[in-house]
């Protein structure tokens, strides 16, 4: 197995972490997979093996749900008070605060994100929203409601009861700020959960349920099987013992996901794909906007379902616009995520630099122009140049599909009628960006977006205190703020006279 070459020193836990064959964890124990299979997970700034991961399947899949159905049903989790809840969520926090360099160091060598930006973005990012969501365990409450049946007096009112055992699928982009996305608000609401990580990042979550044990949450609470999408994803999903799907991922398997859970029809939320339109008024702060729209494309190698792929500009400063993202893109250092110096790694995988090369060569076929970039950077790893994509239009593939790397196409605009229809002229509807200084278009034109954030001068603000989800084939549901919630509760009504 090789190591990783690195600037960075690599903390001793870490190195002991990707030297070793890892396991599950199922009700509290770190096992092999029922098969003994294992699979391997790659540097994608080398293309060597980082680790090999136990290799989940049905078997692996059906042991883990049978931990959490017990957990659920008869374990100490159901006797659990929400305060008690809370406090261990928060102790997790505190728990991946204090290991926040491990889990950077992690994220930047199976995903390849430059450690600097694990260590901004991505650790925090899961910090808060475990603290965010341990606030809410004390906090779900229901309603009392004044009814007029039969003329008589009643006492009517709801409880909100945890939806039960959820299975969570999550992506590769941001693996451990996913798994906080998901487990976050099942934890807070009552749920026990089996995790799968995407087979191309499982480590962090392998150590994230090291801290979860350490924490105290009860054996069975949380699960993690890594594994493949199609064994043991789909066997997640078409669990009868599921009570709940949440799904991040591409639109694709979102779909199949929606299939695989109608043999007991679970509830299913679904955070999916995008190809947000970002919008640039001749009236915008042009030098704010410029970096801004270079960040809405290029953060994260473009790996966001929310990325500003579609750059919309006004015809008047489009070649201001245009030139000043093709300068920002070439001056971005591509490199290993773990040099100092380094503004953007590698994709995450040889699969999805194909995919990101194939969609840059269908362009060029249609005529589309790169005007920096336009290729893949290299022959080891899996980097790809920043790229902005010019002489594009609606009907090309580079501009209708998500291409989920840092590829950006450029489109001038003149009437804004024309803008907005061209905008939600697209079956999906995750996010958009608007730049102006005119706060009333701002929001006129956001409130004529179809898709669930709108970014007016900004891009890229998250916060576990603001819902995130899809409009169209974007998603089904909201994650984060109170939003969430609903996706791991159920209502009860409970209904009685009193006279
Ligand atoms: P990408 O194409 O960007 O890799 P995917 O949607 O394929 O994104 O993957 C997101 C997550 O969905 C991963 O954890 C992956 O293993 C899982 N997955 C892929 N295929 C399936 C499937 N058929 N059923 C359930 N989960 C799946």
């Amino acid at each position: 197995m090789a190591t990783a070459t690195q600037a960075v020193q690599l903390t001793d836990s870490v190195t002991r972490y990707v030297a070793k064959t890892r396991q599950m964890l199922i009700n509290g124990k770190w096992v092999d997979a029922v098969s003994g299979k294992t699979f391997p997970t790659y540097n994608p700034a080398t293309g060597e093996v980082l680790a090999n991961v136990a290799e989940g399947d049905k078997e692996d899949i059906n042991r883990a749900v049978a931990a959490a159905r017990a957990a659920f049903d008869t374990g100490p989790w159901s006797k659990i008070t929400p305060s008690q809840r809370g406090k261990l969520i928060w102790k997790l926090a505190d728990l991946i605060e204090q290991h926040a360099e491990e889990f950077a160091q992690l994220e930047s060598l199976d995903n390849g994100k430059p450690l600097a930006i694990a260590r901004i973005a991505d650790i925090p990012g899961t910090i808060d929203m475990f603290r965010y969501m341990a606030g809410w365990a004390t906090k779900i409450e229901g309603n009392t409601i004044p009814i007029s049946a039969h003329g008589a007096k009643f006492l009517a009112y709801t409880l909100r009861e945890p939806v039960g055992v959820v299975g969570q699928i999550i992506p590769w982009n941001f693996p451990l700020m996913m798994a906080s996305w998901k487990l976050g608000p099942a934890l807070a609401t009552g749920c026990c959960v089996v995790l799968k990580p995407a087979e191309q990042t499982p480590l962090s979550a392998l150590l994230l349920g090291e801290l979860i044990q350490e924490a105290g949450i009860p054996d069975g609470v949380v699960n993690i099987v890594p594994g493949y999408g199609e064994t043991a994803g789909a066997a997640l999903a078409a669990h009868p013992n599921v009570d709940k799907i949440a799904f991040t991922g591409s639109t694709e398997v979102g779909k199949l996901i929606v299939h695989a859970a109608t043999g007991n029809l679970k509830k299913v939320s679904l955070e999916l794909g995008g190809k947000s339109p970002n919008i640039v008024f001749q009236d915008a702060d042009i030098d704010a906007t410029i970096p801004g729209a270079a960040m809405a494309i290029f953060f994260n190698h473009g790996q966001c379902c929310c990325a500003g792929s579609r750059l919309y500009v006004e015809a008047k400063e489009f070649d201001k616009v245009v030139d000043g993202v093709s300068q920002l893109a070439s001056k971005i250092r591509v490199g290993s995520g773990l040099e100092p110096t380094t503004d953007m790694g590698p994709l995450v995988s040889e699969e999805q630099m194909n995919k990101v090369c194939s969609y840059l060569e269908s362009g060029y076929s249609e005529g589309a122009k790169a005007t920096v970039g336009g290729s893949r950077q290299g022959d080891k790893g899996y980097f790809v140049k920043p790229t902005v994509l010019v002489n594009t239009n609606e009907k090309m593939k580079v501009v209708r599909e998500e291409i989920f790397g840092p590829v950006v196409t450029a489109i001038p605009f003149k009437d804004v009628d024309d803008l907005v229809a061209k905008a939600n002229a697209t079956e999906y509807g995750l996010a958009a960006g608007v730049w102006t200084r005119d706060i009333g278009k701002a929001h006129r034109i956001a409130s004529q977006l179809r898709a669930g954030t709108v970014w007016i001068n900004c891009y890229n603000v998250f916060d576990p205190a603001m819902p995130f989800g899809g409009y169209k084939q974007s998603g089904w549901g909201r994650e984060m703020g109170h939003e969430v919630l609903n996706l791991y509760t159920e209502v009860k009504s409970v209904c009685t006279p009193i006279s």
